[in-house]
């Protein structure tokens, strides 16, 4: 069997799409944080890398944030053994296939085109991971559901599912803060440059071809939570004032059941602070060499030199 069947109502309706929460852009852009403020809300449940779930959480048991592996987690177990209620079983190598097949970066021409053709396989895919949403949302009992998966590929895909109604948010960091962030892996900082405009600027695509969307800012959600949530408001239709002043006032935030994602994810409640060591910490010359290559698009989020 697969995760194929009929998609059942959401809980907030026989005919109402499932909102999703859609984090979009580069690794290391602050999504662990944006992903629980905005599980911070009472009707919202955030759940991490979602993309990540079941090769690395289920099949190679990474830890979830409560501290039990993926697979033993008693939130994901519970939502596992309802979607496989819902598709009517599992076949969990299928779906890892069809993963592979319409969320890998260099397949993005195969997902466009997917999105105007009738083609089983994705269509198989695309249900399957309405499911998944369905199954998260009725077992959290909340709303909406957060995915955080920043890959630019499955917001495409899953941007068209019509029994989801998705908001993406491209949340975009100074790419010297990604390169410095990159550097504690010994990434060379031109490498991470170059990533950086590639996922940047897929990501402006599949704004493009989106129904909803905002880009953000990382400074600006750190600077000032509460205007940065506040234009996330409108679009998902909620209200996240009592978590943009709970957060300024010096509140902490904390992930409930975040699947994959950095590692900030385990440590516990945090204050939410600006991140920007790099400004001092990055050589100059460095510094140079990322704004050489991605300054031209840095300024297009109105990012300067110096
Ligand atoms: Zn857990």
């Amino acid at each position: 069997m697969s995760f194929v069947g009929t998609v059942p109502a959401a809980t907030n309706g026989p005919s109402t799409p499932l909102r999703v929460l859609y984090i979009m852009g580069h690794s290391r852009s602050g999504s662990t944080i944006l992903n629980n403020l905005l599980g911070s809300h009472q009707q919202v449940v955030a759940t991490g890398e979602l993309v990540n779930l079941v090769e690395r959480g289920w099949n190679k048991h990474l830890p979830c944030s409560c501290g039990e592996p993926g697979d033993l987690c008693p939130f994901w177990k519970e939502v596992r053994r309802h979607w496989g209620e819902l598709a009517g079983g599992e076949d969990l190598p299928r779906y890892v296939r069809l993963q592979r097949r319409f969320e890998r970066t260099r397949n993005i021409p195969l997902v466009l085109l997917s999105l105007y053709r009738r083609d089983p396989l994705f269509n198989e895919y695309v249900r399957s991971t309405t499911l998944l949403f369905t199954a998260i949302a009725r077992v959290a009992g909340r709303d909406v559901v957060v995915d955080s998966s920043k890959n630019p590929v499955r917001a495409l895909a899953l941007s068209r599912a019509p029994q989801l109604d998705v908001t993406i948010v491209h949340l975009i960091r100074d790419a010297r803060g990604v390169a410095w962030s990159f550097n504690r892996s010994s990434q060379p900082f031109a490498k991470t440059a170059l990533s950086w405009i590639a996922i940047t600027l897929i990501s402006t695509l599949v704004i493009k071809f989106g129904h909803k969307s905002l880009s953000l800012r990382y400074e600006d959600l750190a600077r000032f939570p509460r205007t940065a949530l506040g234009r996330i408001q409108p679009l998902v239709g909620l209200s996240y004032d009592d978590v943009g002043a709970f957060v300024e006032a010096g509140g902490k935030i904390a992930s409930v059941h975040c699947i994959a994602g950095n590692r900030i994810r385990m440590m516990g409640p945090m204050h939410l602070q600006l991140e920007e060591n790099w400004r001092s910490a990055l050589p100059p010359g460095d510094k140079r060499l990322v704004w050489l290559i991605a300054g031209w698009l840095l300024r297009r989020f109105g990012y300067r030199r110096s």
